[in-house]
């Protein structure tokens, strides 16, 4: 499947997205956002389409956004209809609040034509009310999406993608191998309402990061309290973690402990803040002592291997030269730039 142009599932790298955060019916503020996430790396970013002012808006933020675009639409399958004539690349839908076959068949029928996805947005907090109370959430969750991707298939649709979120990690996890096997459509990953970075990002590397090791999942989106794009930036790390993809420096630094004798934690941090805006996919070792320093460090791209005064700077695996401890941070990062 493609989304505006990015392919999605089968052998596909796993797709970054994001969601912008300003009022949609805001042009100006929206394609901002959407281009500041462009640049980051986000490849599909979705938008709210909470009124009709929003979804008219999206045809000026069309035109002018690089990336595909996926209208969110909640209760007013209007909204759904109108994000398409405005040219979207993508819908998402919510079971639990639009689920009138009816009006499922009208977006399908406006969707055709012009090739543009589904995506099947299940939330453990939105979702049918005639779910079986008596199963698991993660099976009423599975549930209420393979009772749409039906519907869908029967309006003989297929242009379909899935995703299950909650803020509860074994939730998402189970409900996703539940659902696995039993549907042939792509799956978007993500752990909804996971709270500012430095939990949300956890929990979502955790979600996210269980079930793309298990080999489930085609895009992802770390939803996060915070710029989205922060969201981006966690989604490649990632993913990087992983394997799966590479995006800009990777930074190995070591913990420090009671043999370091440098300020390893405050050297880290610079490097950290210089590295932030390369492009290159390079790696780079930031190491206290000489204990496990110079391996890792030679093991990098440029690493850097601290002693006492002293540094040695290494690059594709050799001692390149030793550094006075004023010039640790320039000395390393003048490696990084030669690269
Ligand atoms: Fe400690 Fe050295 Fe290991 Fe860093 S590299 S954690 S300073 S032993």
């Amino acid at each position: 499947m493609t989304i505006g142009g990015v392919t999605v599932g089968g052998n596909a790298p796993v797709v970054v997205q994001s969601m912008t955060k300003t009022d949609t019916r805001d042009v100006a503020a929206t394609v901002r956002q959407i281009r500041e996430l462009e640049e980051c790396g986000c490849e599909i970013v979705r938008l709210a389409v909470p009124d009709l002012e929003a979804a008219e808006a999206l045809s000026s933020i069309k035109r002018e956004s690089g990336i595909p675009l996926i209208a969110d639409v909640h209760f007013d399958y209007r909204l759904a209809l109108e994000a398409l004539k405005a040219g979207v690349d993508g819908l998402r839908l919510n079971p639990g609040n639009i689920s009138n076959p009816e009006q499922i068949s009208a977006i399908v029928e406006a969707a055709r034509p012009r090739s543009v996805p589904i995506r099947i947005g299940v939330n453990a907090g939105s979702m049918p009310k005639k779910a079986d109370p008596a199963a698991s959430v993660p099976e009423r969750m599975a549930e209420a999406a393979l009772e749409q991707i039906h519907l869908l298939e029967r309006l003989d649709f297929d242009l379909i993608k899935v995703s299950l979120k909650a803020f509860d990690v074994p939730t998402t996890v189970e409900a996703h191998r539940l659902i696995a096997g039993r549907m042939p459509y792509p799956l978007h990953l993500g752990i909804t309402e996971a709270g500012p970075p430095g939990t949300g990002v956890i929990r979502n590397a955790l979600g996210i990061g269980i079930l793309l090791y298990l080999g489930i999942g085609d895009t992802i989106r770390v939803s996060l309290t915070a710029d989205p794009r922060e969201e981006v930036v966690a989604g490649y790390e990632i993913l990087k973690g992983l394997n799966l993809r590479q995006r800009g420096p990777t930074l190995v630094s070591c913990p420090t402990c009671g043999r370091c004798e440098v300020d390893l934690i405050g050297l880290a941090k610079q490097v950290e803040q210089r590295l932030a805006g390369l492009d290159k996919v390079i790696k780079v070792a930031v190491m206290g002592c000489v204990v496990n320093g110079p391996g890792e460090a030679r093991d990098a791209d440029v690493g850097i291997a601290c002693g006492k005064g002293r540094a040695a700077i290494f690059k594709k695996g050799e001692v390149v030269r030793t550094v006075e401890d004023v010039d640790f941070l320039e000395g390393l990062m003048g490696e990084v730039d030669s690269l």
